[in-house]
């Protein structure tokens, strides 16, 4: 997107090309904008989503090959899904509970550990491990039927702005008129950065490192969490038929060296964590991946609708913030924000239009606190367990171990990570 104006006249179309209206646009094709999307239309607005990769369906994953993006998905999420009524579409035989979850601190102490359990919270399962693309493909395929929603293949080039709305124009020479523009495109959020949304960002200094691997032993339904001296983090995620998705938060150089190991110096690296731990816990393990790596940074969008007068574009999903994945909820949060936004648009008085500055003052107000919280914790934690002093080494571990045995503590961060909202 090159350009944003503000307070422009709309005028028809410079061009010439034809100017479709319509209630929503959507920019973004990522889980966020694609639930968005579908949630909006099944409000019965008249929504466009615009992005680059949106001309062909996600293919159903099949086969013994999983994705290369493996989620955990907080029961936020699946209450999100099955309200867009494509939970009980999702092939289940790919989507692992997890039971249990099992952190470990740096010290390797017998203490040093934190265990929750969805038995001990009275929940069925703490989370599920899926695969990205199973969630993609089944949202395009409820879009597919949804006929007040339209889908672009196209990326937006510009966005003006005026009283009653914003008109997006197309790299491929459509126009768009829309009330309302949700902003789902992403971390670099090109919308974010031309409506001159500022963003407090920070960079971990560390790629995560992701793969599958087939287990010879049990997972147990257990998600699993090393922290290791120097900051690395190691989780290991149950998925179905025996494996496992790792995801190894690392410096630079380690994850550039990593992503080119074969098989056996896979092993003997793996062998080495936490004095053996993972090997002893999951048996020997077989890649069943290409590894891939990724940046890691903390974002946070300073607002989450603008212009700041007469708002008309909201953001959402990473567009709006991003964390570090330790916790496995950045997607969450984002399709949180999802859940604010239909719950707000759903509810509203007759009165209201959907892009009245009330309700989306109420959206940036609802979103907040979560936001806020989550990208905190997650950040402290990390820094935390990243500090070399030995002051912090010994304060973390023991903290581990306090936050074990306290049944209150326990229930506190079980209920954050079940991600608390629900549909009005
Ligand atoms: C290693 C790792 C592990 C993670 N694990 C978890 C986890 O277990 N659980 C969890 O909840 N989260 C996790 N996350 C976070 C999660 O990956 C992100 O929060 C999520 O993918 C963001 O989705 P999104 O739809 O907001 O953005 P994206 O998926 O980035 O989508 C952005 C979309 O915008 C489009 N776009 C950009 N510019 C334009 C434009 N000008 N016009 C039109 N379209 C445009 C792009 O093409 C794309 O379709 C993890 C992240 C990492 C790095």
């Amino acid at each position: 997107m090159s350009e944003v104006h503000q307070n422009n006249p709309l005028n028809p179309s410079s061009n010439g090309a034809q100017i479709r209206t319509v209630d929503i646009a959507v920019v973004g094709g990522g889980i966020a904008g694609k639930a968005c999307a579908l949630g909006l239309a099944q409000l019965g607005l008249q929504t466009i989503e615009i992005a680059p990769d949106l001309g062909q369906a996600v293919p159903a994953p099949q086969g013994d090959q999983w994705g290369q993006r493996i989620y955990a998905f907080s029961p936020s999420t699946q209450k999100l899904l099955a309200h867009l009524q494509i939970w009980d579409a999702i092939d289940h035989s790919r989507m692992q509970p997890v039971r249990d979850m099992r952190i470990f601190g740096d010290r390797g102490g017998e203490s040093d550990q934190l265990h929750l359990s969805a038995f001990e919270a009275g929940t069925p399962q703490l989370a599920w491990i899926g695969e990205s693309n199973l969630i993609e493909h089944t949202l395009d395929q409820a879009s597919r039927f949804q006929n007040k929603l339209e889908r672009i293949s196209d990326v937006v080039q510009q966005l003006a702005l005026d009283e009653d709305g914003a008109r997006l124009q197309l790299k491929n020479g459509g126009n768009i008129r829309a009330k309302l523009v949700i902003a789902a495109d992403g971390a670099n959020s090109p919308i974010r950065s031309e409506l001159g949304i500022s963003a407090t960002e920070e960079s971990y200094s560390q790629n995560a490192v992701v793969a599958n691997w087939v287990c010879t032993r049990a997972h147990l339904e257990t998600a699993y969490q090393w922290f290791l001296p120097g900051g690395d983090i190691v989780a290991m995620l149950p998925l179905p038929n025996q494996q496992v998705s790792m995801v190894w938060s690392t410096s630079l150089e380690n994850a550039a060296e990593l992503i080119k190991l074969d098989q056996a110096t896979w092993t003997q690296r793996l062998s080495n964590i936490a004095d053996g731990a993972i090997i002893k816990q999951l048996g020997a393990l077989t890649l069943n991946s290409a590894p891939a790596t990724f940046p890691l940074r903390r974002i946070r969008a300073n607002r989450f609708i603008g212009p700041e007068e007469n708002p008309k574009v909201v953001l959402i999903g990473d567009a709006a913030h991003v964390m570090h994945p330790l916790a496995g909820q950045g997607l969450n949060l984002g399709l949180r924000d999802v859940t604010t936004l239909l719950n707000i648009l759903g509810k509203r008085e007759s009165f209201r239009q959907a892009n009245d500055k009330v309700l989306l003052r109420r959206y940036e107000r609802q979103r907040q606190g979560d936001t806020s919280a989550l990208l905190w914790v997650t950040d402290k934690l990390k820094k935390l367990f990243s500090a070399t002093s030995s002051t912090e080494r010994q304060l973390r571990n023991w903290g581990l171990g306090i936050v074990n045995r306290s049944h209150f503590m326990k229930r506190r961060l079980i209920e954050r990570a079940l991600g608390d909202i629900d549909f009005e």
